[in-house]
């Protein structure tokens, strides 16, 4: 009896794990397919100073429109993505994309509104796919400081001196920085002062236990006093409340994103957000719209 449901567990496991290959390879094929077919879009999240209430940039964040199936979130295919050379497709789809939309924003006369975009760890393992970055941003014709290249703690594990030259190369031709996820991996800080870094991120599990008393708070400011004394920028992500802005403001972080703000928009969305407007944009949020 024992011994018969043994057998049947692992034929189930067996069965279970051929499914998943099947289905990661069918991602990977529709993927490869949604690329060239342009199935990929780009929505936008606002990054807001925290003082005026104004929109100092933009995330671009992808998505899968497919064809059935809706929008499909990145935490759905970008992991597959990963596992081969495919991210490095979609890295390059969705900074060609990117670019053309600071193109089309300078032109309609929005300005210069910087954006960043993620690159993942595999675009750093070989000089030709960051080379790549590089050459298709110069052949856009925009400035590569209107571009941030957001970078999680795990780009620079596997070879470290690699991904390091290569995020010094793109500091080199003009491009912005950033750590992603500030402090969600495995943080060595000592890697910190070799990394070309403009910015760093606070991952949002810190910013959500910020109003529920744990150590949250104090390890909010201790990343705030760490990024303010060696000169990086900082976007708080994940605020949702007014409490976790008022906290964020008054500890001298400077740019905050989250859905208190805003959610990922598309760009017909996002664009009437980019108006000139006085007082700024989100400066009737509750906290904002009250002098300091
Ligand atoms: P990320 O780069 O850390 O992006 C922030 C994620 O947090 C986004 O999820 C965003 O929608 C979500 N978010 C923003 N504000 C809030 C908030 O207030 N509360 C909560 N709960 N969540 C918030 P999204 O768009 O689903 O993206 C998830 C992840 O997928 C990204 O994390 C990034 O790691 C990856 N990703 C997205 N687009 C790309 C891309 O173009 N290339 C690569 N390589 N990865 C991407
Ligand atoms: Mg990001
Ligand atoms: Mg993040
Ligand atoms: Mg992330």
């Amino acid at each position: 009896e024992a011994k018969g449901r043994g057998r049947n567990t692992f034929h189930f496991f067996d069965q279970a794990m051929n499914n998943r290959a099947l289905r990661r390879l069918d991602i990977a094929v529709a993927l490869r397919h949604a690329i060239a077919q342009d199935q990929l879009e780009l929505y936008y999240q606002p990054k807001v100073d925290t003082r005026s209430g104004a929109i100092v940039g933009a995330e671009a964040l992808v998505r899968w429109r497919r064809p059935g199936e809706g929008i499909i979130p990145p935490g759905d295919f970008i992991p597959q993505a990963e596992e081969s050379d495919l991210i490095v497709a979609v890295g390059e789809w969705v900074m060609r994309r990117a670019c053309a939309q600071v193109l089309s924003w300078r032109q309609q006369g929005f300005g210069d509104i910087p954006v960043a975009v993620n690159l993942s760890p595999r675009h750093f393992q070989r000089e030709r796919d960051i080379d790549r970055i590089i050459a298709l941003v110069e052949e856009a014709g925009i400035p590569p400081s209107l571009i941030e290249i957001e970078v999680t703690e795990s780009t620079v594990m596997r070879d470290p001196d690699l991904a390091i030259a290569l995020l010094w190369r793109l500091r080199d031709h003009g491009f912005g920085i950033a750590i992603d996820d500030f402090g969600s991996g495995y943080s060595n800080l000592s890697y910190l002062r070799r990394l070309p870094i403009r910015t760093l991120k606070i991952d949002r599990a810190f910013v959500a236990d910020i109003d529920q008393g744990k150590d949250g708070a104090e390890i909010v400011r201790a990343i705030i006093a760490m990024a303010n004394a060696l000169g990086l920028g900082l976007v708080a992500e994940g605020v949702e409340t007014e409490a976790q802005l008022r906290f964020l403001r008054d500890a001298d972080c400077a740019v905050a994103q989250g859905y208190y703000f805003s959610r990922p928009l598309p760009v017909a969305e996002f664009e009437p957000l980019l108006r000139p407007s006085e007082p700024p944009v989100f400066a009737a949020r509750p906290i904002l719209a009250r002098p300091l």
